[in-house]
């Protein structure tokens, strides 16, 4: 008999990334997955150069100037930081550490994909609290809570909708929640946020032994291809995640990149900026030509076609022009389609397309 997985590890359907190929483009312009129009810092591919002559060596394991840099940034304990192989990799090992057979895990009905995987991988069930029109509240999260509910999970901004959850609402998430609940916010969009009254989660997590804040290098510092994230996370929770995680679960060209990157605050407040005046104009201009958009609090736009046909045809009509965007079938969004804020090129050409597609 052949080995078999654990029960419902084969109901998961795997994971797939944004497509980032156009047939007939040899550099086709790829607005799938959330990823920097700018690049990255170009400190950041200098540090990286120099490290060509240490490679053998071993990363360090408990990545410590990179935590301390981001404690001395952020104004927290660099003891209470654990940083991944993406912040996908911390979502993981909570997952790990924390979900048993049976227990079931919250997240938003239109919320990040790897939650339901996460849940799904350690046995537990994925239940999703209603959205009305793409925006959620606390009392919607709070109305699934039973007492098999061990995690929520609350991206915020979250992918594909761009809702930004307002500050006082997260709290009241928070308070609404048994002490016992694991409570994940996760910033993967935090730098992008314009909003005054934002909670990430770091406050929460000094004051609370229930929350952890995840963030990451992935979109705005444009560090996607490394994989470094990292959780603010409550003491106990952090000695947690250092006895789970593997040793060398960083690699060194990654810590040294990502300092790098820390550290170039031009590059992040131009990548921020750039998206802070493109996103509302693309919700603008794409409604203008009648379609629909929905606020967006990070670097993308949801674009909601009519139907799940239309989506499509939409699709393969950009991609026949070079331009890739994200078919939301697999998110259990058919009629969608997301878009990553582009250059100023890029976005006027895409505009240009639609508005083809729709004059047709
Ligand atoms: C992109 C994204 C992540 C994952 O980022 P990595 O750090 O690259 O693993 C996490 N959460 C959300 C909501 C994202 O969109």
């Amino acid at each position: 008999m052949a080995p078999k997985p654990r029960p419902g590890i084969l109901d998961i359907k795997p994971y797939r990334g944004g497509v980032s190929d156009a047939p007939g483009f040899e550099a086709p312009t790829k607005l799938s997955s959330n990823e920097n129009c700018f690049g990255c810092s170009p400190a950041a591919i200098a540090a990286v150069h120099k490290m060509e002559n240490s490679l053998e060596r071993y990363p360090d394991g408990g990545v410590q100037r990179l935590r301390d840099a981001l404690a001395q940034k952020h104004n927290l304990a660099a003891e209470q930081i654990v940083c991944g192989c993406g912040s996908d990799e911390i979502l993981q090992l909570l997952g790990k550490a924390y979900l048993r057979e049976g227990d079931e895990v919250i997240l938003a009905q239109n919320g990040f994909l790897s939650y339901k995987l996460i849940a799904m991988q350690n046995g537990a069930a994925p239940v999703a609290a209603p959205e009305n029109n793409m925006c959620i509240d606390a009392a919607a999260f709070l109305s699934v809570v039973s007492p098999r509910t061990r995690m929520v999970f609350l991206a915020n901004p979250n992918n594909p909708t761009g809702f930004l959850m307002p500050g006082a609402e997260v709290r009241k998430l928070h308070a609404g929640l048994p002490g016992d609940v694991l409570l994940i916010i996760d910033g993967a969009y935090a730098e992008y946020v314009r909003e005054d009254d934002y909670e990430g989660g770091f406050a929460l997590v000094e004051k609370h032994d229930n929350v952890v804040a995840t963030r990451t290098f992935s979109k705005s510092y444009g560090l996607a291809g490394l994989r470094v994230g990292w959780a603010y996370c409550p003491d106990q929770i952090a000695a947690v995640l250092n006895r789970v995680r593997s040793p060398f679960n960083v690699n060194s060209v990654a810590q040294t990149a990502a300092l790098a990157a820390l550290n170039d605050e031009e590059f992040l407040s131009r990548s921020t900026g750039h998206v802070a005046h493109w996103a509302p104009w693309l919700e603008a201009e794409i409604s203008k030509i009648g379609l629909k958009t929905y606020p967006s609090a990070g670097n993308f736009v949801l674009i909601g076609m009519e139907t799940p046909e239309r989506a499509d045809e939409v699709e393969q009509f950009l991609t026949a022009r070079g331009l890739i965007l994200r078919g939301m079938r697999g998110f259990g969004l058919p009629g969608f389609l997301r878009m990553t804020i582009g250059t100023e090129a890029e976005n006027r050409a895409v505009l240009a397309a639609l508005s083809a597609f729709m004059a047709q």
